[in-house]
C-alpha cells in the first residue's frame, strides 16, 4: 500500500472518529483543511559570509475555541504536508484537553545541526518578522517543538515585541527570566507520566518496576525519563539520533542526562549494551515511548513491537496501518493529542501567567496540569468504552465534537 502523508493520515484517524460522531457532512471539508497556510522565504546570511536561503512554515488549523497555538520545529522533513498535519493535530489536542485555543504549527525545512547561534538567531529573527502578521496575544502563539527551545523562543518574543512592544504573551516556551513559567520545561514529558500512571492505576498495574523503552532524548524523552524512574519505573532503553543503550536491569537516568547535554552518545554509559533505533522498538519492555520523530512504527516493524503499550510521547509515530497491526496483537496505543498534551497544558498556563502578570509556583503549575491530564485520560477511555473504540479513536471523538459544536455556534458553517 502507498504510504499516506502525514496529513493524509491525520485525515484518515478524524474520519474514523468523525464516523463514531455521526458528523454532519458538511463539517468535514472544513476540519480536515486549514484555514491559512502561510508559506515564506527565510534569507539566513552564514557566518561564512555564503546565504543560505530556506523556507518557512505557519499553518493555523482551527481557531474556533481560541487563538491559534502550536509549535514551531527546525528540521529537513518539516514541509509543508507535515506543518499542516502536526497543525491539526493541535486542534484535536487543544480541544481534548479543553483549553481555549485552537490548532497551529510552523516549521523550518532546515537541519538546524550544522548552523551556528548566532546563525540561528538570525534565521529565527528573518522567520519571525516574516510570519509576525499572523501571530499575537489573541491571534497566534508559538512554542518550541523539535530542535527549537526556550532560547529560539527568547528570539521570537523580542523580534515580535521590537514591533508591537514588550509582549512575552506571544509566544511560550520561553526562559524563566523572560516570563516562562517554573514547570513548562519538563511539562509534556511529566504530563506523559501523568497519563501512564492513570493508565497503570486503571490496569491495577504500578509504574514501580514496569520497564520502559524511550525513543529519543530531547527536551520530551529526557524529562519523561526523569519522572518515570522517579517514580520507580526501570529505563532498560534509551537512544537519540546517534543511537541507544539497553539494559534489562534499568539504566541511570541522571548519567543518561548528563551525557544527552554535553552532546555525547548515550551508550557511553557504564553497564549498558549499545542499540540501534529500529533495535529499541523491539526490545523487551512493558511501555515503548517514542519520544522523537514521526511514523517510526510501521507497517514494516509494528510485528516486532514487544510492549503492551505504546505511549505516543512524539507526535504521529504510529502509522495507521501499523496502528491497526498493534490493535490486532494486542498492544494498546495511547494516542499522541493525549500523551503528549501537556505541553500544550503548560503553554496554556504560561500565556494566562503573562497575561495576568502573576506568576504561580511549581507545584501548583504540576498540581494543576495533574488534574486536567487525569480528567483527559479518564474521558478518553471511558468514551472508548463507551463506543467499544480505540483510545486514539476516542480522543479524537471528544476533541472533534468540542469543535465542531464551537464551529457550528460561530457560524463556520
Ligand atoms: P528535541 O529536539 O528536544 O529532541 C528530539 C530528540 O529526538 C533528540 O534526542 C534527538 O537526538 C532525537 N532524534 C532525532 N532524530 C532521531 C532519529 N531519527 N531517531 C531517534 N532519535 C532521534 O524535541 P522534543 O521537543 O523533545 O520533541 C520530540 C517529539 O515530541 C516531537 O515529535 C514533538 O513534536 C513532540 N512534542 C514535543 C513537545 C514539546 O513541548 N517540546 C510537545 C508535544 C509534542
Amino acid at each position: 500500500m502507498p504510504q499516506r502523508s502525514a496529513h493524509e493520515a491525520v485525515n484518515s484517524y478524524f474520519t474514523d472518529a468523525a464516523r463514531i460522531l455521526d458528523l454532519d457532512a458538511e463539517l468535514y471539508p472544513v476540519l480536515t483543511s486549514a484555514y491559512r497556510e502561510l508559506a515564506v522565504q527565510v534569507p539566513v546570511r552564514l557566518d561564512d559570509g555564503d546565504l543560505l536561503v530556506v523556507r518557512g512554515y505557519r499553518v493555523q488549523h482551527n481557531g474556533a475555541r481560541g487563538p491559534y497555538k502550536g509549535g514551531i520545529r527546525y528540521h529537513p522533513d518539516a514541509d509543508l504536508d507535515e506543518v499542516r498535519a502536526l497543525a491539526s493535530l493541535m486542534t484535536w489536542k487543544t480541544a481534548l484537553v479543553n483549553v481555549p485555543f485552537g490548532g497551529a504549527k510552523g516549521g523550518i525545512e532546515v537541519d538546524p545541526g550544522g548552523l551556528s547561534a548566532a546563525e540561528l538567531e538570525r534565521m529565527t529573527r528573518r522567520f519571525t518578522m516574516a510570519i509576525s502578521h499572523v501571530l499575537g496575544v489573541y491571534r497566534d502563539i508559538p512554542a518550541p517543538d523539535m530542535n527549537t527551545n526556550a532560547q529560539v523562543m527568547a528570539w521570537m518574543m523580542d523580534a515580535f515585541s521590537s514591533k508591537a512592544g514588550y509582549t512575552p504573551a506571544c509566544v511560550t516556551g520561553k526562559p524563566l527570566d523572560l516570563g516562562g513559567a517554573p514547570g513548562r520545561e519538563a511539562a509534556t514529558g511529566r504530563g506523559c507520566v501523568f497519563v501512564l500512571a492513570a493508565w497503570a492505576e486503571h490496569h491495577g498495574r504500578s509504574l514501580e518496576g514496569i520497564r520502559v523503552a524511550v525513543q529519543g532524548f530531547g527536551n520530551v524523552g529526557s524529562w519523561f525519563a526523569h519522572e518515570v524512574a522517579g517514580r520507580g519505573a526501570r529505563v532498560v532503553a534509551a537512544s537519540d539520533l546517534q543511537g541507544g543503550v539497553h539494559d534489562p536491569d534499568g539504566l541511570d537516568v541522571g548519567a543518561l542526562r548528563d551525557l544527552a547535554a554535553a552532546g555525547r552518545p548515550l551508550s557511553e554509559i557504564p553497564g549498558g549494551v549499545a542499540l540501534t533505533n529500529d533495535e529499541l522498538l523491539a526490545c523487551e519492555c512493558d511501555v515503548l515511548v517514542p519520544a522523537a520523530l514521526g511514523e517510526v512504527i510501521t507497517e514494516d516493524n509494528a510485528a516486532a513491537v514487544r510492549a503492551e503499550v505504546v505511549l505516543e510521547a512524539a507526535n504521529q509515530p504510529v502509522t495507521p496501518e501499523a496502528d491497526k497491526l498493534l490493535a490486532d496483537g494486542g498492544v494498546a496505543v495511547i494516542p499522541d493529542i493525549l500523551a503528549n498534551a501537556g505541553g500544550v497544558v503548560g503553554s496554556y498556563f504560561e500565556w494566562t501567567q503573562n497575561i495576568q502578570q502573576f506568576t504561580w509556583k511549581e507545584s501548583r503549575f504540576n498540581r494543576e496540569l495533574e488534574d486536567i491530564m487525569t480528567a483527559a485520560y479518564t474521558a478518553t477511555r471511558e468514551t472508548a468504552e463507551r463506543h467499544g473504540c480505540s483510545m486514539r479513536q476516542a480522543a479524537y471523538a471528544i476533541g472533534i465534537e468540542r469543535v465542531a459544536n464551537a464551529a457550528r455556534m460561530r457560524g463556520y458553517v
